[in-house]
């Protein structure tokens, strides 16, 4: 085997128990065992389409959560990738693409006048916070249920159990660092105006995903992207919107051009490198000020690195090159909803659809309307079966890309509408 220089064990099973021996949990992120039944070892990927080391072939609504807005290895963006790694991928020096890059981020987002390159979602979304605690000089973090803005000791939180003070997300994490943060519900306008009364003057930052993706698809009500915006500037806290998903995918310059509402800092990923691992954190020169006199610290040998600055060049020239992107986007995204309500109707399944743009989100509810997740998980294991992937878990959406046809979608409904029929009621 040229990729591995070892047999592929014959099955996703064998080959998933294999990777298992050397890799802790079999996974390099645990957002990728969540719900796992059936495992999917991959070959390779193209346009909407996966092939596991089995040799089946699957329509891919996940898209590996998001980046590939052109669908898996785009000739153009990844072309433009390969011949930079052949001159040169890494000098730890200032290069041409990095105004090139940052140029084109900053022209298409309207939050952005500078900004800074990193390396993963993750990354970008801690340094941004701490800019914002240097720039405002208070710590104290507002955030909300269910967003997620990476793993950081900063940011990774589990619900409050009581009040509004969430706790660390995960074992090993320090106790102390999420008592600077205060937690409420999305969208839930008097908790909004509760904390700015009672912890105004103490806020130093509050960040959202301007439309939640990570519990399914939840749009801003009307008017609370607005809120947020009115209430920081009243107060001076700096206002956050984690765009990782909804940057150069709900529109072109990201939720911010989609509802109105520009924020103090901006965090991109996903699609603005194309699926190269690249990410950025921006604002107005005068938030990004503690950056510009290196008092606040941000740093990293890959960071900005020109190979990933070339994929941001690549996907956002060919982004703003296709004028009618965002419409076509907009109009498979309807079309799909379509079809997996009309599935559902036809399976007699209660499913819940959410969609903003191309990212839609579809969840097995039960008999009482809750979330059925062990129904979804097997249903998801259904489709898997027949030649379609979705996550198994249903906050995470699907991303459709300019690789999806109408007739992939009519397959994936086709699919779905089968495996809802056929899986037990709960
Ligand atoms: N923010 C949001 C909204 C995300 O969806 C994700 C990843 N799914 C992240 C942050 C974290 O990005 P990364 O995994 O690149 O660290």
């Amino acid at each position: 085997d040229t990729i591995t220089n070892v047999t592929a064990p014959p099955s996703n099973k064998a080959a998933y128990d294999h990777i298992h021996e050397v890799v802790a949990g079999g996974v390099s992120s645990n957002m990728r065992a969540r719900g796992v039944v059936r495992p999917l070892v991959v070959e390779s990927a193209s346009g909407c389409r996966i092939r596991d080391v089995e040799g089946n072939e699957l329509i891919d609504v996940n898209m590996g959560y998001g980046p590939h807005i052109f669908g898996y290895a785009d000739r153009e963006v990844t072309d433009q990738i390969a011949d930079q790694f052949g001159r040169g991928h890494l000098t730890g020096l200032p290069h041409r693409l990095d105004r090139a890059a940052a140029g084109l981020v900053a022209e298409l987002v309207p939050g952005i006048e500078q900004l800074r390159f990193a390396n993963s979602g993750t990354e970008a979304l801690m340094s941004a916070v701490r800019l914002a605690r240097a720039t405002s000089g208070r710590p104290l973090l507002l955030t909300f249920e269910g967003h997620y803005h990476g793993w950081s000791e900063t940011l990774l939180r589990r619900p409050a159990p009581e009040g509004d003070r969430p706790l660390p997300g995960a074992a090993g994490m320090i106790p102390e660092a999420a008592h600077h943060t205060i937690q409420v519900p999305w969208n839930d306008t008097a908790a909004v105006e509760r904390v700015f009364a009672e912890h105004g003057a103490e806020l130093g930052a509050v960040i959202c995903e301007p439309v939640l993706g990570n519990v399914g698809v939840v749009p801003p009500a009307p008017g609370f992207l607005e809120l947020l915006r009115l209430r920081t500037r009243e107060r001076g806290a700096v206002l956050i919107f984690d765009e990782v998903i909804t940057g150069f995918r709900v529109a072109r310059g990201g939720a911010q051009e989609r509802y109105g509402v520009v924020p103090d800092l901006t965090v991109l990923s996903k699609v603005m490198g194309g699926g190269f691992p690249v990410a950025a954190f921006g604002g107005s020169r005068e938030v990004m000020e503690p950056l510009t006199t290196y008092e606040a610290f941000h740093a990293g040998v890959y960071a900005g690195n020109h190979a990933a600055l070339r994929a941001v060049t690549a996907t956002l020239t060919k982004i703003r090159s296709a004028p009618d992107l965002y419409g076509d986007l907009e109009a498979l995204g309807a079309y799909a909803e379509a079809r997996v309500r009309e599935a559902a109707t036809a399976a007699g399944r209660n499913v819940l659809v959410e969609r903003v743009g191309s990212v839609l989100s579809m969840a097995l509810l039960d008999d009482a309307s809750a979330v059925d997740r062990a129904g979804h998980r097997a249903v998801q294991t259904a489709c898997q079966q027949r030649g379609v992937y979705f996550h198994p878990v249903p906050d995470e959406p699907w991303f459709l890309s300019t690789a999806h046809t109408t007739q992939d979608i009519d397959t994936v409904a086709g699919v779905l509408k089968e495996s809802l029929a056929q899986a037990p009621a709960a």
